[in-house]
């Protein structure tokens, strides 16, 4: 079956009494809660009065548009792929010629100045083609009318000259997962852009799904669990051992939302928002349905010969794009020397006491900075070396 959505310019408002809830649903929906799109648009525009945007702009706004439904589809996984699709990938076009029968089925996004074979109706700004077999979509693709002044805009839509890219990706993206036209709440599934009665109400100011389009979502695809998964993992400093010196504060964090930050604290006392996106391999690998757990390491240094020796905890305050928060906490035994910084080799002067056992080694009569020290270094599977242990003052 193949089903065609378009979003107009605009039109009358239907006038229904509003119940709680309104969403719409085409009816099939994306077999194993899984789609995958082609997301880089093809032919990106070039209409007289187009600001010059470089195609990475309108390939970033389109992963946009698509994440902003990641965000709240509890139990869908999205995955976007960086090429193109033919949105007319097997139809037959001008000389009989097949339209590009290699994308075959696959989902994609184009400017086009018609919709395939047939020429756009009036005030059509852009169209989703759905395919699908019994209760399952098989591809779907996007259609932005060609001939239409786009631009990327936040704030309040821009009238009846220029139309924003971005948020009408959005809606057609909502039919592409399986949402119909909403014409009761205010829902990014609204079917006009420039309505004059919403625009007065304000309606028709939102880029992003709203509550009513998410609750649709999760009602087609299953809520999954109310709160989204969040996970995150302090790694270093280790709770075995000695924590000594400038050492890294680190770990990961995924969630089903992406993450928006990971704050770090030190004895309860807030110390600073760690950097984010990391590469992990090893985290992408086993959370393969997350959003970039390819890149969700953190990592901050710290001089910890700034902190008073003995315990001091650490918690890594994850914080999804939802809102929702996971913490977790690591102990650092701290041991230092009596300068918060050695600022030269020349200070540290070991004696011919060293001796070893089994996996320790120990240093004994060390001078550091005219100082000495008993170091005791043990063998660390975590950090497959030898790590300091022990320092102990000798007076
Ligand atoms: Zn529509």
């Amino acid at each position: 079956m193949k089903t065609v959505s378009a979003v107009f310019a605009a039109t009358i408002a239907a006038s229904i009494a509003m119940p709680c809830s309104a969403f719409v649903l085409s009816g099939p929906k994306w077999p194993n809660n899984e789609v995958t799109i082609h997301y880089e648009p093809m032919l990106f525009p070039s209409t007289p009065g187009q600001p010059p945007y470089t195609m990475a702009v309108w390939n970033n706004a389109m992963s946009d548009a698509i994440d902003s439904w990641t965000q709240g589809a509890n139990n869908l996984t999205i995955h976007k792929v960086a090429d193109h699709a033919h949105p007319c990938a097997g139809i037959v076009g001008a000389g009989a010629s097949v339209i590009a029968p290699e994308d075959g089925n696959r989902s994609g996004v184009a400017f086009l100045s018609t919709m395939c074979t047939e020429s756009f109706g009036s005030g059509v700004l852009a169209i989703n083609v759905s395919y699908s077999t019994g209760s399952h979509y098989t591809n779907s693709d996007i259609i932005f009318n060609a001939a239409v002044n786009w631009d990327i805009h936040s704030g309040p839509i821009l009238g009846s000259s220029v139309y924003d890219f971005k948020r009408i990706a959005v809606h057609e993206l909502g039919h592409l997962l399986g949402l119909g036209h909403e014409t009761t709440q205010t829902a990014i599934m609204n079917p006009a852009y420039t309505d004059p009665e919403r625009i007065a109400a304000g309606d028709l100011n939102m880029e992003t799904p709203t509550p009513d389009d998410y609750q649709g979502i999760n009602t087609l695809y299953g809520a999954g669990s109310e709160v989204p998964p969040l996970k995150v993992v302090l790694e270093e400093p280790h709770s075995h051992g000695a924590t000594v010196g400038v050492g890294n504060v680190r770990g990961w964090a995924v969630a089903k939302s992406g993450i928006a930050e990971v704050e770090i604290y030190i004895d309860g006392v807030f110390w600073d928002n760690a950097p984010y996106g990391a590469s992990r391999a090893d985290v992408g690998a086993q959370y393969p349905t997350y959003p970039n757990a390819n890149n969700s390491g953190f990592s901050m240094i710290n001089n910890w010969s700034n902190y008073t020796e003995g315990p001091h905890t650490i918690v890594a305050r994850a914080i999804d794009k939802l809102g929702n928060v996971a913490s977790t906490s690591g102990l650092a035994m701290v041991d230092k020397f009596d300068v918060s910084y050695i600022s030269s080799a020349d200070l540290v002067k070991l004696s011919d006491n060293i001796s070893s056992s089994g996996d320790t080694i120990t240093l004994d009569n060390v001078s550091i900075n005219g100082k000495s020290y008993r170091i005791v270094l043990k063998w660390s599977n975590a950090t497959q070396q030898f790590d300091i242990a022990n320092i102990i003052n000798l007076f």
